[in-house]
């Protein structure tokens, strides 16, 4: 089957070709007929499959007829990130070429003023991540009463991340009468649940996942102590895998992508991180930063990093072993896309064990060790080891003490963005070190968004880990609750 076949417009076809597909993907093929015709969409699909086109285009066809009003949106489009959101925005930028209409992005952690005259002067296409939506909507900035066609993208990362009571909030204000398209890469039963709720009679289009296992991905483990020692590893074999371009590196926790990136940078390998905790602009300089190839390396978290596309990546690293098997298959599938070969590279400590046993049973293969398993592994370094609770720690700080203890640092705000670093892959001695990362801006504005968009954006909880909660004062005590108390006699009268 060709595009000519699927009943787009002609401007819609035109802008297909002008960029480069001369074939529709599976789900395009089944997707786009149905929803030309105003069904409503189940789609299960991730990213990868071509799932954007697949609501874009029906949607733009769909919206050479009529035109919009002030406030009152035609189309909505709920992404989870606001990454995601962007992305949806430049395919309607691509496909949308010979089109006058109106698209605004509305997430947070972007001025509300620009956006808000945006959507005054009437929006054919909203793309917005759910929490800044809500809150526009609350503040009378906005009507829902216009929309023709909602899209919810990405379902089961909503609930992932907590959003799932607002997609039903949000579904309740949108009219009855709305064309929904709907698309989640896996139906958990609060997914199904909500389908449901909202579909009319949808038509159920499901794609195989993308590259799951995908023979164009070397996929191997190599054994490793704890953080320390990963470090060392990582940056080991940063310096020597063979036809290197750039990385993704994920940690499991959003804590660890902040010391880790701070690592490879002091290592001197030009690197950009990418968490939920930071903001909206420094995690759009990472990504261009990677994209664009300044920096050969991304250290990320899974919610930031995830439905991301990003062509042409040559290695991922799973710095942590992902604790849900899915989560692998995500990961990896940032590499080897477009038929392209990729590297897939998993350190793992004894206790991840159990977790590889899930991933190879999920993916039915055994994924091969490069070098010895972690029982054949000698024990870890005594330098590499944290001082336990009560242990003094030596007078001489070793080295991989002293790189502990300079990760510990805080970093200061007021440094430029990641964007503006050179490519280096190895450590450069003698070479400038790059500039910090930077996690947000240093003035007044920074702090008073980061309040917002902790208030509104993060209103439902991220599921970023931050590490088991700290009970008490954790395994730090300070030393004058140590010091010994000298208690005196009491003298006769007193009492
Ligand atoms: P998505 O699943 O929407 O993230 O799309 C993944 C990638 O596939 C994007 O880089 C698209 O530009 C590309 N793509 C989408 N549709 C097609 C197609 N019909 N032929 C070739 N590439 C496509």
């Amino acid at each position: 089957m060709n595009f000519n076949e699927l009943g787009l417009s002609q401007k819609v076809l035109a802008a297909v070709e002008a960029s480069g597909y001369t074939q529709p993907t599976p789900i395009q093929e089944q997707a786009i007929p149905p929803a030309l015709q105003g069904r409503d969409i189940l789609g299960i699909a991730q990213t990868g499959t071509g799932k954007t086109a697949a609501f874009t285009l029906p949607m733009l066809t769909r919206l050479e007829q009529g035109r919009a009003r002030a406030r009152m949106p035609r189309t909505l489009i709920l992404e989870p990130t606001r990454e995601l959101a962007a992305q949806v925005e430049e395919a309607f930028a691509r496909y949308g070429v010979n089109h006058k209409l109106n698209v605004a992005l509305l997430i947070g952690g972007v001025a509300f003023g620009d956006q808000e005259a945006k959507i005054m002067r009437g929006v054919d296409v909203l793309i917005v991540t759910p929490g800044r939506l809500l809150d526009f909507f609350d503040r009378g900035k906005l009507l829902l009463t216009g929309i023709e066609i909602l899209v919810i993208d990405e379902a089961d990362r909503m609930l992932d991340m907590g959003f799932i009571p607002d997609i039903e909030r949000i579904c309740k204000l949108v009219p009855f009468t709305r064309q929904t398209l709907f698309f989640s890469a896996t139906m958990p039963p609060e997914i199904t649940r909500l389908t449901e709720a909202f579909l009319h009679n949808p038509v159920r289009v499901e794609v195989a996942p993308a590259a799951t296992t995908a023979s164009n991905i070397r996929q191997v483990l190599v054994a490793s102590h704890g953080h320390a020692e990963k470090r060392e590893t990582l940056r080991r074999r940063l310096r020597s895998e063979d036809n290197f371009k750039n990385a993704i590196i994920f940690c499991n926790r959003k804590r660890d992508v902040a010391i880790l990136h701070r690592s490879l940078e002091k290592h001197g390998f030009s690197a950009g991180a990418l968490h939920g905790d930071m903001d909206q602009m420094a995690r759009m300089a990472s990504l261009d930063a990677f994209r664009n190839g300044d920096v050969a390396l991304i250290v990320c978290s899974d919610v930031a990093a995830r439905g991301l596309d990003i062509p042409d990546v040559s290695h991922v690293f799973n710095f942590d072993v992902p604790t849900h098997s899915e989560d692998y298959v995500h990961r990896i599938g940032r590499t080897g896309r477009a038929g392209r070969s990729g590297t897939a590279i998993s350190l793992v400590t004894g206790e991840d064990r159990k977790y590889i046993a899930q991933i190879e049973n999920l993916i039915g293969n055994k994924i091969d060790w490069d070098g010895p398993s972690p029982d054949e592994l000698p024990p870890p370094l005594e330098a590499s080891r944290h001082p336990r609770r009560g242990e003094r720690p030596s007078r001489g700080r070793r080295p991989a003490d002293r790189e502990r203890a300079s990760d510990r640092q805080p970093v200061a705000s007021d440094r430029e963005p990641s964007g503006s670093r050179s490519v280096r892959r190895p450590s450069q001695p003698g070479a400038a070190r790059p500039a910090p990362p930077t996690y947000g801006e240093p003035d007044a504005a920074r702090s008073a968004r980061r309040v917002y968009s902790e208030r509104r954006e993060r209103r439902p909880r991220l599921r970023e880990d931050d590490g088991p909660p700290v009970v008490g004062l954790g395994d730090h005590v300070p030393s004058f609750l140590l010091r010994p108390v000298v208690l005196k006699p009491a003298k006769v009268g007193e009492e």
